[in-house]
């Protein structure tokens, strides 16, 4: 805490009252306010008027209970929650996150990131973000499409393309989406397309939604290095997870040039030397859903499986997609990344290292591109698909991507332009975290006490 002035010091104990027991919030408020000092200083308004103190307080905050019928006719019950934390700059807008570790901190943590997000992509959207403790793994699909309905039953009450629209997170994909969006139309009778994004491209979906948070990533990572003169071709990566951010963010490195030789998931992790085989890893988590393993025994040759001992941070690479989880990535693995001469951290997930890891990281002179950021393209996509659903219009792959790559580069910039205006050049942390928090800061102040 000692980063901190003293006035938002004060304002971090207050969050720290308020919300007790949920740490991961308290990290993400913390790392937020320690990139704030120098724009307080320059305009103490910004504390004054409460701005930030307001900030961290989500705007509304819903809890609900989702019972179902699992395929023994067992009732099981989950608890829903939708956090709908920030609408200055337009309709509230992130993921909904199915997973047993969900609860109120962890929504708040990411609807908290969201807000910057969001201001970041240039885009009229607010920040939120729901979930539920819900385990899909295991599940029939017939189970997840029974607790998909009874979450929207409740759900959809607080929705709308005007109000708030929700898109899929870890665990919820374009299946779960479908289930979702078909029961909010049941429930209204309205077909309202833009009440979600990431559907189906039959029914109202956008090109390049499925790929867009792994490619951006990669786009701003090709922008770190497009700034050292450098690019992708022959680089050495490894990528973490093999959900959605990661398969992507595999796939554009390899048409880049670069080489990804290993990838995880929350069994274990594993090693291809000869480069990750795509249609193969597809075919093992978007086909068949299987565990990672089976990437390596249908592979087979030198492909490694490992399950214990060290993680997949030990594999020597020049750049690292963290894109599981949160705080997947801490100090220790960063020190192990440093010394095997990896040179730019882009976060496909949102806040996968810890704060020791990117001190560290900072140290060592290692870029580390901020999930704020490196992941804004999945929900700028998001936002692109509810301009489709608005003029009933549909783009092609291309205009899609092209459109994808000019947010990301505009974002890059922001960044940067922003970090040297405030004093810490070629530091994208803090010129995401400051670029992302005016924009909203301003909106707030001019619609009055909000
Ligand atoms: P998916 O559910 O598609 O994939 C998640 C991957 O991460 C899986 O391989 C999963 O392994 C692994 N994982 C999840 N939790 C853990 C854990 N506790 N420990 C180890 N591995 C874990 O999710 P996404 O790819 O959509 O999301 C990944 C990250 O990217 C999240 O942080 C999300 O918030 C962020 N993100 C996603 C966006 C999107 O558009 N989808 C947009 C912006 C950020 P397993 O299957 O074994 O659980």
């Amino acid at each position: 805490m000692s980063e901190l002035n003293p006035r938002l010091h004060e304002i971090y104990e207050e969050v720290l009252r308020r919300n007790p027991g949920e740490a991961e919030f308290h990290q993400a408020v913390f790392e937020v306010l320690s990139s704030l000092g120098p724009v307080v200083a320059k305009h103490p308004d910004y504390v004054d008027s409460a701005v930030i103190r307001r900030m961290c307080e989500p705007e509304r905050q819903i809890i609900f209970r989702v019972p179902w019928l699992d395929d023994n006719g067992n009732v099981q019950i989950n608890r829903g929650f939708r956090v709908e934390f920030n609408s200055a700059l337009g309709p509230y807008k992130g993921g909904l996150r199915f997973h047993p570790s969900v609860y109120l901190g962890i929504v708040k943590f990411l609807g908290f990131e969201q807000i910057f997000k969001n201001s970041l992509t240039g885009l009229p959207i607010g920040g939120g973000k729901g979930g539920s403790d819900f385990d899909p793994k295991g599940r029939s699909d017939n189970e997840i499409m029974r607790f998909c309905q009874s979450f929207m039953t409740e759900l959809y009450r607080h929705l709308g393309e005007y109000t708030d629209v929700p898109a899929g997170d870890i665990g919820v994909g374009g299946r779960e989406i479908g289930y979702l969006f078909g029961q909010y139309k049941r429930i209204t009778n309205r077909y309202e397309s833009g009440v979600l994004t990431g559907k189906g491209l039959t029914w109202g979906g956008s090109q390049v939604r499925t790929e867009a948070t792994g490619y951006g990533a990669v786009f701003f990572a090709d922008e770190i290095l497009k700034t050292a003169k450098d690019s992708f071709e022959g680089k050495r990566a490894v990528v973490s997870g093999s959900g959605n951010v990661a398969i992507y963010a595999i796939e554009k490195i390899h048409q880049l040039g670069g080489v990804v030789v290993a990838c995880s998931d929350s069994s274990g992790y594993i090693v291809d030397e000869k480069g990750i085989d795509l249609e193969l890893l597809k075919e093992v988590k978007e086909v068949k859903r299987e565990r990672i393993e089976a990437y390596a025994t249908a592979r087979g040759g030198a492909t490694q499986f490992v399950n214990s001992g060290g993680s997949i941070w030990d594999v020597p690479c020049q750049i690292a997609f963290p894109s599981a989880t949160q705080n997947e990535l801490d100090g220790n693995h960063a020190a192990t990344l440093a010394r095997n001469g990896c040179k730019i951290i882009a976060e496909g997930a949102n806040m996968p290292c810890t704060p020791e890891a990117a001190k560290l990281f900072t140290e060592a002179g290692v870029t580390l591109a901020p999930g704020k950021a490196a992941n804004a393209g999945g929900v700028a996509t998001s936002a692109l698909e509810m301009q489709q659903n608005a003029s009933r219009d549909s783009w092609s792959f291309e205009y899609t991507e092209q459109r994808l790559a000019a947010i990301m580069q505009s974002i890059h910039h922001r960044c940067l332009v922003t970090a040297d205006e405030y004093g810490a050049p070629g530091n994208y942390v803090v010129g995401a975290n400051i670029a992302g928090f005016i924009q909203v800061a301003d909106a707030m102040t001019a619609l009055g006490l909000i």
